[in-house]
């Protein structure tokens, strides 16, 4: 079955082409600057590179551009778009009412509109995908995978925050949590790895990316996690501050700034970027520390304080831990970030082997010392063909992955 993943953004369309249940990427793009006359479609299949200039003035125009090409002659991988088996969807907030990946129908869209209240900027723009995918495709069965699902298992002590009850009786502020498609995939693989059965795995996972986010694994369910009712939570990211003392935005306010200037420097101008004034990206901070940028090394400690610190904390919210799980740009790739985030901390258990952390040996890769009692992973994490499993899945009415 062909199996296409779609991820909307305000101004664009990310998609992949996949055969299940092989799991073989046959195309993928994206559809950039959606509503301006200049929009453009970078296609990838058989091989080839397409830069191909179009005019979508919407998500409608954009997805029929995409399923055209998809079934063009010299650029596409198909012969007609009823080929199309399934089509999943990511949707970022599912609230309290979505525990796993569902089949869309009106009341599945009507949920995901209310909740657009907690994800302005993502849930509309999933939304408008969904609804481009299902005029296009009406006989084709439509799956929303959710960002927040996978969290939807963590217990009332860790999702409630302590304020007055009354907060989450009549907003339902609470702890949601994000990446919950990535925490769960490599959750998955780290127990495939490890050969446990997908619900025996205790594993603090840390998805290290532009966003940041860590989770404690219990028995291959999220038990907690560092984002909170929005992803401004947890850890230092590229932009975001992650955890800060509330009580700073109040002193702001009393200095006149009001919310959406706060809301600009806590989610834009802070994070990696706020304390090194140079980037928010990882890999030119280390750049520069190595040239004796104080405030890139700075940023770069902090980063990995913070990791260090929620590690320390899942450990004792687990008991007992047998993997710490990195994925994301950062996590699969900086030996640097792994290596100050949880050296030296055989007391509990976790033990780096400084080689093999370096140079992880495969693609997938147990990069703890032979003699560790807790697992250290680096696995890239690839929620694409998280969805079209969980896609695949239900559109054969079989449990998702
Ligand atoms: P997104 O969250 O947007 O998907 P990614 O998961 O691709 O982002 O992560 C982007 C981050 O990964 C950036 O900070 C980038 O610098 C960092 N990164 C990518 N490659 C490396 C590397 N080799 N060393 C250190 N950081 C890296």
């Amino acid at each position: 079955m062909k199996v296409l993943v779609i991820n909307c953004g305000s101004s664009s369309i990310k998609y992949q082409l996949y055969d299940m249940p092989a799991g073989n990427v046959l195309a993928k793009g994206l559809l950039e600057r959606i509503g301006e006359p200049t929009s453009r479609l970078l296609h990838q299949a058989r091989g080839a590179a397409h830069e191909i200039p179009c005019a979508a003035e919407d998500h409608v125009a954009g997805m029929e551009t995409i399923l055209a090409t998809l079934a063009s002659p010299d650029k596409g991988v198909m012969g007609a778009i009823t080929e199309i088996g399934a089509c999943g969807h990511r949707v970022v907030h599912g609230g309290e009412e979505f525990t796993g990946s569902v089949i869309i129908d009106g009341d599945v869209i009507a949920s995901i509109e209310r909740f657009a209240d907690l994800a302005p900027l993502h849930n509309p723009p999933n939304l408008a995908g969904i609804r481009a995918a299902r005029r296009e495709l009406p006989d084709v069965p439509q799956i929303a995978c959710f960002d927040t699902a996978f969290h939807a298992t963590i217990p009332e002590v860790a999702y409630l925050y302590a304020l007055p009850y009354a907060l989450y009786e009549q907003y339902r502020i609470r702890r949601y949590g994000f990446h919950g498609t990535s925490h769960r995939y490599v959750a998955r693989r780290a127990a495939a790895l490890l050969g446990r059965d997908k619900y025996d795995i205790n594993a603090i996972t840390c998805h290290l990316g532009n966003g940041c986010s860590m989770a404690a694994v219990r028995g291959g369910r999220s038990a907690d996690t560092s984002m909170g009712l929005t992803p401004l939570e947890g850890l230092v990211m590229g932009t975001r501050s992650g955890d800060f003392d509330p009580a700073i935005l109040m002193y702001l306010a009393e200095k006149g700034m009001d919310t959406r200037r706060l809301n600009s420097l806590c989610n834009k101008e802070s994070g990696l970027l706020g304390i090194s004034g140079i980037s928010n990206d990882m890999r030119n901070l280390a750049a520069q520390a190595r040239n004796g940028e104080r405030r890139a090394a700075l940023a770069i400690d902090m980063f990995c304080y913070r990791v260090r610190k929620y590690i320390g904390a899942y450990t004792a919210v687990l008991g007992t831990l047998d993997a710490v799980v990195f994925t994301g740009g950062i996590g699969e790739n900086s030996p640097l970030v792994r290596e100050k985030s949880c050296g030296a901390l055989a007391q509990i258990g976790i033990e780096l082997d400084p080689e093999k952390n370096a140079r992880p040996p495969a693609r997938e890769a147990d990069v703890a010392a032979a003699a560790s009692r807790v697992r250290v992973l680096v696995i890239p994490t690839d929620e694409e063909a998280a969805i079209a499993q969980d896609t695949y899945a239900l559109a054969q009415d079989k449990e998702q992955p």
